[in-house]
């Protein structure tokens, strides 16, 4: 561990809060308040990310020492940590909600390793901070599984993201109302470290901005540049103007991505939404199974359901707007900005070529793909398809001479699909025209494998982890982890990780809807 090497710039470069003191307060004029992880009764480690651990220099032999469960679950800290929270605010459900800041997340410090990489270690649900307002600053285990899980498993599905790196049980129970009904009981506590080049999220630029601290606002920008876009030079006299852009067009990747594999991050609010393009704070986040776009898990957005599946293209747009409004307070210049949100959407266009031909096997984009693509997934909506299911099993069908039986497992309910192959047939016959010049079936098929993961943690999976974690086997996490390491790869004696959900799974809580409390 004495092999954590640290060059904590955020707070080396930017104004922190002079005062010490943990108390909730509105924090003015800086960037970062200095506050240490609350110590915790009896930190145990329940799982590791191997694939973390040695990007960070690390090994498992380390991972199993009382002093890597005491400084990742808050009790200890390594020479040359300076754990801080920082500011920002952000918009909720399209209101501004003033300050908010890290209310239970702590960074420990700013690690460089061998190949100089810097990674930020943060801990989750390490106690309260100056920004935790009401809140008790903890988490609760089930939902540090889930971030846990999560982080990692899009990391092996090619999602740009913030990682895991360990999830530590506290020995602490935590007071929630998980249905926000009035009954609040003890629950398992735990934290994740999750580990990121930088946790910068859109709201550190509006929450300045807002307060019309100009200063502060170009500091964070300057700093945001130098750190995290190293590759842009500060000095050129558009570099605000590419680096907007850049961000655009991360945010748009990531969103394809999310499109791709079926992912509902469920809380898109601009305080969750990373300036590097990763996705961030795994919430009530959940995976279609069905396909259906306007699905969202989160019971909070459950009645305008602005954070459903077909919408996060149009929110992420939106979020950047907010972010875009708050830079043009440096410079009343707005065009670049303009510029910046045009790349997203020609970015976003982009990945949903990508898409299509990546997840329909075509080869390469012709005009014709998008129209087939829409009229799959609106048979796939009518008929209550399972989107990963489906498009694995699409895979071995020949479009030519189609034998469906390889989409057999795919469908939710028999009258549907039984109404529903007429069209089926018809689209397929499209398709195979579509193909006739096309890729060879063998390319189609391998392009197809790299586009749809065979493997996504399912929510009724990751609810089966976690009861019996709260039961007191924590081995199902590090075990559907393993599952995760190979999303695109047939696992034998795995299916049952990649069955579609039980129908006592549909309206189950964890399963299929998720509340805000965590
Ligand atoms: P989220 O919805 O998780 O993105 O959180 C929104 C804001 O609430 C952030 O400022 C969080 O730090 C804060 N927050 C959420 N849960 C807690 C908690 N248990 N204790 C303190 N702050 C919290
Ligand atoms: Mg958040």
């Amino acid at each position: 561990m004495s092999d954590l090497h640290f060059d904590n710039r955020f707070v080396r470069e930017l104004p922190g809060d002079p005062s010490r003191e943990n108390v909730v307060r509105q924090v003015h004029g800086a960037l970062w308040s200095p506050v240490e992880p609350d110590p915790v009764a009896a930190p145990r480690v329940l799982a590791v990310s191997r694939e973390m651990l040695e990007t960070l220099g690390l090994d498992a032999s380390d991972a199993a020492t009382p002093e890597f469960a005491a400084i990742f679950g808050g009790n200890a800290l390594l020479t040359g940590m300076q754990p801080y929270a920082s500011n920002y605010g952000g918009h909720q459900f399209g209101h501004w909600a003033g300050q908010l800041g890290d209310g239970r997340a702590i960074t420990l410090g700013e690690t460089v390793n061998k190949a100089g990489e810097r990674w930020e270690l943060q801990l989750k649900g390490a106690g309260r901070t100056p920004y935790s307002r009401t809140a008790d600053g903890r988490a609760v285990l089930r939902s540090s599984i889930r971030e846990f899980l999560c982080s990692e498993a899009m990391h092996h599905l090619g999602v740009p993201t913030t990682r895991a790196l360990s999830l530590v049980a506290t020995g602490e129970d935590v007071v929630r109302d998980m249905f926000y009904d009035g009954h609040a009981a003890p629950e398992p506590g735990a934290v994740v470290c999750r580990v990121a080049p930088s946790f910068i999220r859109f709201g550190h630029f509006e929450l300045p901005a807002s307060r019309g601290d100009i200063d502060l606002l170009r500091q964070l920008v300057e700093f945001c540049i130098r750190r995290d876009f190293p590759h842009l030079d500060p000095d050129a006299p558009d570099v605000v103007s590419s680096w907007f852009g850049e961000i655009c067009e991360r945010t748009a990747v990531m969103i394809g991505h999310w499109m791709r594999v079926g992912f509902v991050h469920g809380v898109m609010n601009t305080d969750n939404m990373s300036i590097l393009g990763l996705t961030i704070d795994y919430g009530p986040y959940g995976w279609i199974d069905n396909y259906d776009p306007d699905w969202t898990p989160n019971t909070t957005d459950a009645q305008r359901r602005r954070y459903r599946f077909g919408q996060q293209p149009a929110v992420a747009y939106w979020n950047l707007g907010r972010l875009a409004s708050a830079l043009a307070a440096m410079d009343p210049d707005v065009a670049p900005l303009q510029a910046g949100l045009a790349r997203y959407v020609d970015a976003y266009e982009r990945t949903e070529r990508d898409n299509a031909v990546g997840k329909l096997g075509l080869g390469e984009f012709r005009e014709g793909d998008l129209d087939l693509v829409d009229s799959l997934q609106q048979w796939m909506r009518e008929t209550e398809v399972d989107i990963t299911l489906f498009f694995r099993g699409l895979i071995d069908v020949d479009p030519v001479s189609p034998d469906l039986a390889p989409l057999d497992n795919a469908y939710y309910d028999d009258a549907k699909r039984e109404a529903g192959l007429p069209a089926l047939r018809e689209w397929l016959a499209r398709y195979a025209a579509r193909l006739a010049d096309g890729p060879s079936p063998e390319q189609r098929r391998e392009q197809m494998r790299r586009a749809n993961p065979r493997y996504v943690p399912r929510n009724y999976v990751v609810q089966q982890v976690i009861d019996r974690a709260t039961a007191g086997d924590a081995s199902g996490i590090e075990e559907l982890l393993d599952v995760m390491r190979h999303p695109y790869d047939d696992q034998p004696g795995r299916e049952a990780f990649a069955q579609r959900r039980p129908d006592w799974a549909r309206h189950k809580a964890g399963c299929s809807m998720l509340s805000c409390s965590s």
